[in-house]
């Protein structure tokens, strides 16, 4: 069926269907708004999906990527307990990267760092905190990118050791295009003084927020919470169309009109009267 001929017709096309997508749809759908998602890929849930990988008799899935649920809004965690039930488990946290044939917990732990770079880096480390301190700390250089937030608490050879390095593989951009709030909600009162007081027993219990060691994770992959909203979704009117993309976006000089969207079944057109799509 063509999607312009749904009925009632959709307000708004959502082009996306990742994290953010979903919940944009999610909270129209409350608000009694009809909504069209447009998913590029295959599957939804953008990188936050769960992939399926067959080997024979075998199944296994898998994450892009460890997905930790951690946010300061109970909203969220009561919303994604009533969509997954007793899927929503508390695991313990084990992140760790492969760098040089050895792994590093994520985020840093001092000993464990000295201990694999040897007492050369080691120093290096130190020093170059030392001088972040001083720059960041004293003289009061502003942090005006992802890259200064994290060379500023960490020394420049940590910084780029761990989480520069792990920042631009998730993220595909540089650290220094990425803005520092980024940081402070990711990181926020981590640096390399609170790793050394965690390693030698002193400092916060509680800890800055990414030393949780504990997290929410759906029991079949994080992508298990967004194919219950979009299940719920569908359930409630909302059409999602996967391996779908926008191909030409009519507007009369002051909204978007209608658009043409390249689906399995061929070109459709939405008339519609609100686009709503991400920014990178
Ligand atoms: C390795 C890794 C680890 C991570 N770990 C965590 C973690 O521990 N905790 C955490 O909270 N987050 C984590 N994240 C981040 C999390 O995955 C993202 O924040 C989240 O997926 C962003 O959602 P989004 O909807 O904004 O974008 P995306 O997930 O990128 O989804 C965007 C979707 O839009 C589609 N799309 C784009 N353009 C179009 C178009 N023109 N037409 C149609 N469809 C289009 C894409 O195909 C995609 O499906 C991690 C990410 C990675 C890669």
């Amino acid at each position: 069926m063509p999607a312009s001929s749904l009925n009632p017709a959709p307000e708004v096309l959502v082009l996306g269907a990742g994290p953010a997508g979903l919940a944009c749809a999610m909270e129209l759908s409350r608000k009694g708004r009809k909504s069209f998602l447009v998913e590029r890929d295959a599957q939804i849930g953008g990188l936050a999906k769960t992939l399926t990988i067959r080997e024979g008799e075998d199944v296994f899935l898998t994450d892009i990527g460890p997905h930790r649920f951690f946010s300061k809004n109970q909203y969220l965690y009561d919303f994604i307990e009533d969509l997954l039930q007793e899927e929503w488990r508390k695991v313990p946290r084990l992140t760790r990267q492969f760098i040089d044939g050895k792994f590093f917990d994520y985020p840093v732990k001092a000993l464990q760092v000295f201990k694999n770079i040897g007492p050369v880096k080691s120093v290096r480390i130190l020093l170059d905190y030392a001088m972040a301190r001083l720059r960041f700390g004293l003289l009061k250089k502003p942090m005006v990118t992802f890259e200064d937030y994290v060379v500023a608490n960490f020394g420049r050879t940590l910084a780029e050791f761990s989480m520069i390095n792990y920042t631009e593989k998730i993220w595909g951009i540089p650290a220094s295009t990425i803005h520092p709030d980024w940081a402070r909600q990711r990181i926020h009162g981590l640096n390399l003084w609170s790793v050394l007081q965690k390693a030698i027993g002193l400092g916060s219990k509680k800890g800055p927020k990414s030393l949780v060691d504990e997290f929410y994770y759906p029991q079949f992959g994080t992508g298990r919470i967004y194919e219950e909203i979009a299940r719920h979704l569908v359930e409630t009117g909302t059409e999602i169309r996967c391996s779908s993309q926008p191909v030409k976006v009519r507007h009369d000089g002051k909204r978007v009109t209608s658009v043409d969207v390249e689906t399995p079944d061929g070109v459709q057109t939405l008339n519609l009267q609100h686009l709503v799509e991400q920014c990178r």
